[in-house]
Parts: C-alpha cells; sequence; structure tokens
C-alpha cells in the first residue's frame, strides 16, 4: 500500500513526528512512503492512501481536491486538520494580517469541509501509534475506522469565559487538557473538564468567573494553550500607540534577556528596538533589586499574592505587597509575567514583544547594540514553584528573616506566562 503525505495549514509537528518514528512503520510489510518532503520524496507520483495534514484554506482548496481524485482513502493527520486551527494562530494577538489574508490564507477549514475524509487520526500532535495501526487496519484489507467522530459535530452552544484580564472560548478547545494540568500544577484547580464523550469541555467549576473559582491571574493556561482557546489580555494596540507618541517604556531586566534570546539578538539591540518603535525613553528594571533590603516574603506578582491569600492565610503577617513596577500615564510596562497586566495598561509581556519585532519588519540585526548598566539583586532569594514557595514559606514563618520573594509558575518567571513561545517550548 502506498502511502502519500501532504502538509496544508499546520506547524508541521505531527509529519516531523511522523518522520522522526518511522521506524514504527517500515516495520510493517505493505506499506510504502512514497511521498514525503521531509524526507526529500515529494515528486508528483501514484499513491492508495493520502494523509493530509493541516487546515485547507482558500488557495489549497484545488490542490487538495486534486488529491482526493489520486487517492483511495484520505485520512486527515492531526487537530489542524480534524479542526483548522493552527492556521487562525495568526490572530492571536487580535492584529488582521491583511497580507497573510490577502494571499489567500484567509478562512482555514478542516480537510473534511473540503473533501471526503475517510479516516482520522486525532492528537497535537497527532499519535504516530494510532496511524500505525490505521494503516495496519487498511493493509489487512478492513475498512478504514473514523477514530474521531467528535468534531463532527456542532456544539448546541460554546461557552466563553471573558472576565477581561483571561478569556476561554471553547468553540477553539481542542479539550488538550494542558491548561486544567498546569493549573492543578499550581494546586489552584480552577479549570477543570465538564460533561461526557464529544460534549466534553474545559470550564470553571460550575462555570463560575475565573476569580471566584480561584483563578490566581497567573496567564500559565493561556501561555500554554496550543489554539489561543485561553487568552489572556492583548495591550499591544496601546503600546503600539504610546511608541508612536513617543512614550516611555519601562522593560524588566529578565523581558529584556528572554526577547532577546528569542530574537537572536543583543539585550542592548532591544532597547534599540524599542526606541526604532517610537519609545522617546527606556528604561531597564529588575523587580528582584527593588527588593532588595526590604524584607519579608515578597510576592513577585498579584498572582502570588492571590496563591499565598488563599494557601497560607496565616502568614499574612510575614506578606509584604505584591511587586509592582512604577509606571506612569504615558508608559508601558513590558514584563515576563502576564499577570503584570493586572497592575498597569497597556502592560504587554515578553512573548508579545518578540511577535511585534517579527511583525516590524525592522532588520533586529542592524540595531547598535545600547550598553546597559548593571543591576544587582544581591541578598534577595527566589523560591520558584509551587513547591518551593510551599516549603520556603513554612520555613519563614519558622524562622522570618532576609528578603524572600516567591514566584509561582512551575520553574520561575523563566518559565512564566509572558514568556516567547519558543523558549517556552524548550524550557
Ligand atoms: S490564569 Fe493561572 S490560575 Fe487562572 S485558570 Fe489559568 S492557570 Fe489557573
Ligand atoms: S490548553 Fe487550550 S486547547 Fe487545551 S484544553 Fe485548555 S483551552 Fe482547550
Amino acid at each position: 500500500m502506498k502511502v502519500a503525505f501532504f502538509g496544508f495549514g499546520s506547524c508541521e509537528g505531527c509529519r516531523y513526528r511522523v518522520v522522526n518514528e518511522l521506524h514504527k512503520l517500515a516495520g510493517e510489510s505493505g506499506i510504502e512512503i512514497v511521498r514525503e518532503p521531509l524526507l526529500g520524496l515529494s515528486a508528483d507520483t501514484e499513491y492508495d492512501v493520502a494523509v493530509i495534514e493541516g487546515s485547507v484554506s482558500t488557495r489549497d482548496i484545488e490542490e487538495v481536491k486534486k488529491i482526493r481524485e489520486k487517492a483511495k482513502l484520505v485520512v486527515a493527520l492531526g487537530s489542524c486538520a480534524l479542526l483548522g486551527e493552527t492556521s487562525t494562530l495568526g490572530y492571536r494577538l487580535g492584529l488582521r494580517i491583511e497580507e497573510y489574508v490577502k494571499d489567500g490564507y484567509a478562512d482555514a477549514v478542516p480537510v473534511h469541509q473540503v473533501i471526503k475524509v475517510d479516516s482520522y487520526v486525532r492528537g497535537c500532535p497527532a499519535s504516530v501509534d494510532e496511524l500505525v495501526r490505521l494503516l495496519k487496519t487498511l493493509v489487512a484489507g478492513f475498512p478504514p475506522l473514523r477514530y474521531e467522530r467528535r468534531f463532527d459535530y456542532e456544539r448546541a452552544a460554546d461557552l466563553v469565559l471573558d472576565d477581561g484580564f483571561l478569556k476561554l472560548d471553547t468553540g477553539k478547545c481542542i479539550v488538550c487538557g494542558r491548561c486544567v494540568d498546569l493549573c492543578a500544577q499550581l494546586d489552584v484547580h480552577a479549570l477543570t473538564q465538564a460533561y461526557r464523550g464529544f460534549r466534553v469541555i474545559v470550564t470553571t467549576p460550575a462555570q463560575l468567573p475565573f476569580v471566584e473559582a480561584g483563578c490566581i491571574r497567573c496567564g500559565l493556561c493561556a501561555a500554554y494553550c496550543p489554539v489561543s482557546a485561553l487568552r489572556y489580555r492583548s495591550d499591544v494596540e496601546g503600546a503600539l500607540e504610546l511608541a508612536k507618541r513617543g512614550g516611555k517604556a519601562v522593560i524588566e531586566r529578565l523581558a529584556l534577556e528572554v526577547t532577546a534570546e528569542a530574537l537572536r539578538v543583543k539585550p542592548g539591540q532591544v532597547v534599540s528596538l524599542l526606541r526604532e518603535l517610537g519609545f522617546s525613553e527606556v528604561e531597564v528594571v529588575d523587580p528582584l533589586a527593588l527588593a532588595a533590603g526590604l524584607g519579608g516574603l515578597i510576592p513577585f506578582s498579584s498572582a502570588e499574592e492571590r496563591w499565598i491569600r488563599q494557601k497560607f492565610p496565616e502568614a499574612a503577617s510575614f506578606v509584604k505587597p505584591h511587586m509592582k513596577l512604577a509606571a506612569g500615564e504615558d508608559t508601558v510596562v513590558i514584563s515576563a509575567c502576564a499577570a503584570r497586566k493586572e497592575d498597569h495598561t497597556p502592560t504587554i509581556t515578553a512573548h508579545e514583544l518578540v511577535e511585534i519585532a517579527k511583525w516590524s519588519r525592522i532588520v533586529l540585526e542592524d540595531l547598535p547594540d545600547e550598553p546597559l548598566s548593571a543591576i544587582s539583586a544581591s541578598g534577595v532569594k527566589v523560591a520558584a514553584g509551587p513547591e518551593e514557595c510551599k516549603a520556603a514559606i513554612e520555613s519563614f514563618m519558622k524562622e522570618p528573616s532576609g528578603t524572600l520573594i516567591l514566584q509561582i509558575c512551575p520553574g520561575g518567571c523563566a518559565q512564566g506566562s509572558g514568556m516567547p513561545y519558543r523558549l517556552l517550548s524548550q524550557r
């Protein structure tokens, strides 16, 4: 049986995974891969089964129809092919990317809305074992199974929870469960799954507003949601307006460093980038240095402050107010932590700054490397992640001394909600 792989609107992660695990297919007699551009096999050829990854946008329709005509069977591989999701990621920041749309990439839809699909392999990324099982079934001469039919059904009503900081749109959710797991890792449990079978949705317990459900507004779930079904508030438009008017940018040192790492430039060039965007003044601050010498338990942001209040009410007398960056009216704050959006508007995350840089068409490597002054944060201890925070608070209550900064995200702020996605996926 000759199998051909095709990729459309997707990150290609499913096919990379398949390619990396081809040995599982190679061992199966009767399966021959005749087309997979990732392996250098891209010639026009005959095939029995077409495996299609990715959603279909306007410009792909004719090609997909031709594949259908040639193939005896068509398999839709992965969540994008099933749901048409990834091609909509360009809208993550609320920006409509006109050129992208003009090029015909609008209206990404699942494969089955354009051609007849004989079987599905679910997942983001798709399950290789499921694909192997399916191809074995076909080689053995059995009819294809439609593993994942639940997404063919229209839900009666999609739930949208939006409190101005966090927005959950179950219409976009692929029910991967990452957000539920992450929230549980924080010991918060503000997200859960409800209903059964194809009706399963992710929601808050009893569909309560987020904060009433215990949400500490860390933004971590939004940072890791693969399809933007969960999003934190975007202040990108306000920040760019302010830049145009020559406002000021206050950027945290960590945000500066991770933006530089994600863009593959030096931190001083990120300062130049901000000036190039229009900011008349750029101030680099380190919240840890601001806390030096204050003494006590200091929540890094409003998220940690909420978390301590929920988990350790008995520690109230040791807890100082969370660290806020001084920012006036015409100032944008740039942080590695989405929770800072609670303190000031506009606040953008390092992730959002990376996206702005990408779309700005500024040639980054040509930007001057501005010298940065050294900032010292000595004498400050940091507890990172829920387990370390719990242990550190308990020990501080027994023996209060020094300054202890609490960062609730597992791995600390370096893996927090405002981090650029490229770095988050590597860490
Ligand atoms: S923002 Fe944080 S606390 Fe709130 S639902 Fe998401 S992960 Fe849970
Ligand atoms: S991370 Fe996003 S896609 Fe996955 S279950 Fe949560 S809301 Fe749905």
